[in-house]
C-alpha cells in the first residue's frame, strides 16, 4: 500500500493509572508506536495519578510512513525482582487516516495521551487550467508546481531477517527482498562480506533508496542524505531479564545504585572498520560523509550506500534517507527499523552411526540473545568409536586427534563442530560403587593457596575419587585428591583430601585463550573460600563434623568435551564439542534408548560447550538472565553453589542449571572478537 502521510506519534502521558499501581513495587512503562518498542520509562512514582511521558531521555516518538491504521499502547509493569515482571495494564487504540494534527485521547479506561502531527502525501497533480495569453501581451500565467519527492528505502544488502526468533529450527534467518528490519529484529553478521561470506574484521550493509516524484521535479542538485540513529540496547528492558543483570547489560540505562532510570542510547561499543563509516557505491557519487551522516547522489530514480557498521555484537542502529537539496522541496523520507549485529557461525554436525541425534535445532535459541546465530549444517553420519579414548587420561588428545579427522571444514574460518560420540572410556565394571557411609571431621593441612581440607574413613579404600558431604540439611558433592591410606592405632584409614569448587565470577572477553577464562578464581571447600592465597571462613558454611559417603571411580565421569587449540604454546577454546551420548546421564542402561530427559538435559550441556568456544569459561556461580528466576547460568557444574554480589555461596543454589546464560555471559559473548582468537586462527 503506498504511503499516504508522514505521521509523527509522540506519547505524551498516560492518565489514571492510579488504580493499576496499588501495591506496585517498582513499576515501569514501556511505549509502542507502530510496533516500535519504548522505554522501559523512567520509574513511576509511588501513587502517581498519570505518568508524564516527556520526561523520558529518549522521546517516546516515531515518524510513521502510514499506509493504515497504527496501533499505539502503553503497558504498565511492575518489576517484581526474583518474580519477575508482572503486568499492571495496558492503555491500546489506533490511528486512522487521515491522522488529524491534534492532541489524541485513546483508551476506554486510563487514557493514552498522544500528540500527533501530520503531513499528507499530496495526489499527483491533474491539468491545471491556465488562462489564454490575450493579443498583444507579453505577461503569462504560469503555473508552478510545488516539488513534493518520496524517498522509501527498497533494499539493504547484508541485512538478515530472522526466522522464527526464540523457537527451534535449524534455519535461523535469510535475506529477503525488501526487508528493512521494520521488526527492529534484521540481523547484520560480523566479519561477512554482503553475501554472508567470512570477511574478517567486516560488517557492512548496502542501502538502496528509491525516489518517487509525486508532483513537481526533482532539483537537479537533489541527493540522498543518509542519517544514522543509535537507539538503546532494548536487552534489559525486556519484562522477562531479570533486573539484577540489567546494569551488567546496558549500564546507561541505571543509576550508580543499579536503578533503571528510563532508557538512554549510546551503548555501541564496536567501532565501524572505517571513518566515516561511509564507502560509495560504484556509479552513486559519495557527495560528503561525516560520522552519523552521508549525501549520495541519485542516478534515475535511485541511490545507493554502503554502510560499515560498528563491529561489536549486539550493537544497533536505524538508518534515514531523506532528500537533500537546496532547492525547495517538500520531502517525505524513510526509515529501516532497529538492525543490530550479531556473530554468526556455521556449526558442522557429525554423529557417530550408533550414537544419539543431538537437538541441533533446539541449541541455536539460547544463543539468540548472546546476538549468535548459530547455523548447523544438517547431521553427517560417520563409523562407530565405542571408546573415544582406552582411559580416562588419554581422553583429550584422543579428542583432539579424532576431531582433526572428522571435522571437515576445520581450517575454515567461521565454523564450529559439535560430534555426537558414543562412551568417553571404558568405564570401570563397578560403577562408582559407595565403599563408605558415615561420621567424619573436616580437617585442613597447608596455609594460604595450599590451604586444603580433607577428612579420614576407617578402612582401606585407595581407589576412591568423590564423596558426598551432609552438613546439617545440605548435601554437596566434591571429588577427591591424593587419596592417602595409612595404618593408625585404631586400624587402616583412608585420608581423602577434598577437590575444592572453583568459580570465575569476575571473568571478561578476552583473546580466546583459558589464561584469560581462568585468570580470576576463587575456589570454595566445606569450610572455606579462597582467592589466591587469601583464605576466608565461609565456603559451604560445614560444619567440622559432617556425614560422609565415600565412592570409588565411575560416579561422576566426562559427559562432554571440548578439545582446544594451540598457538604459540597458549591454549584456546576452539569451537570444537564432542558429547557423549551413550554417558548414563543420557542413555537409559536397560532399554539402551535416551532417557526420557535426554534432550533437554544434553542441549544445556552443548550450549555450555559452545559457550567455552567464545574463551569463556565455566562455573561463573551467577543465575541466568531471565525473570522471574528459576534456573542457573548453563555454564555451572550441577553440584555447586551459586554466588551472592559478596562471592559468598548461596545455599540451596545446586541442581538448577538450565540452557540460558547469565547477564554476564550474556554481554561478554556480545563483546567477543573472535576473528582475534589465535588458536581459531580466522583468517
Ligand atoms: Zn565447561
Ligand atoms: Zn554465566
Amino acid at each position: 500500500m503506498a504511503q499516504t502521510a508522514a505521521v509523527t506519534i509522540t506519547l505524551q502521558k498516560v492518565l489514571g493509572i492510579d488504580g493499576w499501581l496499588a501495591g506496585a513495587k517498582r513499576p515501569y512503562a514501556l511505549g509502542f508506536i507502530a510496533g516500535r518498542r519504548f522505554g522501559r520509562s523512567k520509574p513511576i512514582p509511588a501513587g502517581a495519578k498519570e505518568l508524564d511521558l516527556t520526561a523520558e531521555v529518549i522521546p517516546w516518538k516515531l515518524e510513521v510512513a502510514a499506509a493504515g491504521s497504527i496501533p499505539v499502547a502503553v503497558e504498565i509493569w511492575d518489576d517484581q525482582g526474583d518474580a519477575g515482571s508482572k503486568r499492571l495494564g495496558a492503555v491500546t487504540g489506533s490511528l486512522g487516516s487521515p491522522y488529524p494534527t491534534q492532541v489524541h485521547e485513546l483508551g476506554g479506561g486510563p487514557l493514552l495521551r498522544c500528540d500527533v502531527f501530520t503531513r499528507e502525501v499530496p495526489a499527483a497533480p491533474g491539468a491545471a487550467p491556465v488562462p489564454r495569453v490575450a493579443e498583444g501581451e507579453k505577461a503569462r500565467a504560469t503555473l508552478r508546481v510545488p516539488n513534493t519527492v518520496l524517498v522509501s528505502i527498497t533494499e539493504i544488502l547484508g541485512l538478515h531477517a530472522p526466522v522464527s526468533p526464540g523457537a527451534p529450527g535449524v534455519k535461523r534467518a535469510e535475506a529477503r527482498p525488501g526487508y528493512t528490519s521494520q521488526d527492529d529484529l534484521g540481523r547484520v553478521y560480523l566479519n561477512s562480506d554482503l553475501a554472508g561470506g567470512w570477511a574478517k574484521d567486516k560488517q557492512v550493509i548496502q542501502l538502496t533508496a528509491k525516489v518517487k516524484v509525486q508532483r513537481g521535479k526533482l532539483p537537479a542538485d537533489a541527493k540522498i542524505r543518509w542519517t544514522v540513529v543509535e537507539p538503546d540496547d532494548p536487552t534489559n528492558d525486556d519484562p522477562g531479564f531479570h533486573a539484577a543483570w540489567g546494569q551488567y547489560v546496558d549500564k546507561k540505562d541505571y543509576d550508580a545504585a543499579g536503578n533503571h532510570q528510563g532508557s538512554r542510547a549510546g551503548d555501541n561499543e564496536g567501532k565501524p572498520a572505517k571513518s566515516p563509516p561511509w564507502e560509495a557505491v560504484s556509479g552513486f557519487a559519495l557527495a560528503s560523509a561525516a560520522a552519523a551522516e552521508a549525501k549520495t547522489t541519485i542516478v534515475g530514480d535511485e541511490s545507493k550506500v554502503v554502510f560499515h557498521c560498528p563491529d561489536t555484537a549486539g550493537d544497533n542502529f536505524i538508518v534515514r534517507a531523506d532528500i537533500d537539496s537546496a532547492t525547495q522541496v517538500e520531502g517525505f523520507g524513510a526509515q529501516t527499523g532497529i538492525m543490530t549485529l550479531w556473530h554468526r557461525i556455521r556449526v558442522e554436525s557429525i554423529r557417530m552411526k550408533g550414537a544419539f541425534a543431538l537437538p541441533m535445532d533446539e541449541v541455536p535459541v539460547p544463543f539468540e540473545p548472546c546476538c549468535v546465530q548459530l547455523d548447523c549444517e544438517p547431521e553427517r553420519e560417520v563409523a562407530d568409536q565405542p571408546h573415544m579414548a582406552p582411559k580416562d587420561e588419554d581422553l583429550e588428545t584422543e579428542c583432539v586427534a579424532y576431531v582433526d579427522k572428522v571435522f571437515t571444514n576445520k581450517a575454515k574460518p567461521g565454523w564450529f563442530c559439535v560430534i555426537s560420540a558414543m562412551e568417553p572410556h571404558p568405564l570401570p565394571s563397578k560403577k562408582g560403587d559407595k565403599v563408605f557411609e558415615g561420621d567424619a571431621e573436616l580437617k585442613s593441612g597447608g596455609a594460604g593457596a595450599n590451604l586444603s581440607e580433607y577428612f579420614e574413613v576407617p578402612g582401606t579404600f585407595p581407589d576412591v575419587n568423590f564423596a558426598e558431604l551432609t552438613s546439617g540439611s545440605d548435601t554437596v558433592s566434591f571429588n577427591l585428591f591424593s587419596v592417602q591410606t595409612e595404618t593408625t592405632a585404631a586400624g587402616p584409614i583412608t585420608r581423602c583430601w577434598i577437590v575444592e569448587h572453583d568459580a570465575q565470577p569476575e571473568f571478561t572477553a578476552g583473546d580466546g585463550s583459558l589464561a584469560h577464562a581462568y585468570k580470576v578464581r576463587f575456589n570454595y571447600s566445606p569450610r572455606h573460600r579462597k582467592k589466591g592465597g587469601a583464605v576466608t571462613p565461609g565456603g559451604y558454611g560445614m560444619a567440622a563434623k559432617v556425614k560422609v559417603k565415600v565412592f570409588n571411580p565411575g560416579a561422576f565421569y566426562t559427559a562432554g568435551i571440548s578439545p582446544t587449540a594451540t598457538a604459540k604454546g597458549k591454549e584456546y577454546f576452539a569451537g570444537r564439542t564432542i558429547m557423549f551420548t551413550h554417558h548414563r546421564a543420557y542413555r537409559d542402561e536397560i532399554t539402551g534408548q535416551p532417557k526420557a530427559d535426554y534432550r533437554q538435559r544434553i542441549l544445556g550441556t552443548i550450549v555450555h560447550e559452545l559457550v567455552h568456544a567464545f574463551g569463556m569459561p565455566h562455573k561463573c556461580g551467577y543465575f541466568d538472565f531471565r525473570a522471574p528466576r528459576d534456573r542457573t547460568c548453563c555454564m555451572n557444574y550441577r553440584p555447586n553453589w551459586m554466588l551472592d554480589d559478596k562471592r559468598n555461596l548461596i545455599p540451596g543454589t545446586s541442581g538448577k542449571t538450565g540452557m540460558d546464560v547469565c547477564g554476564r555471559h550474556l554481554k561478554e559473548v556480545r563483546r567477543v572478537h573472535l576473528e582475534d582468537n589465535k588458536g581459531l586462527a580466522w583468517k
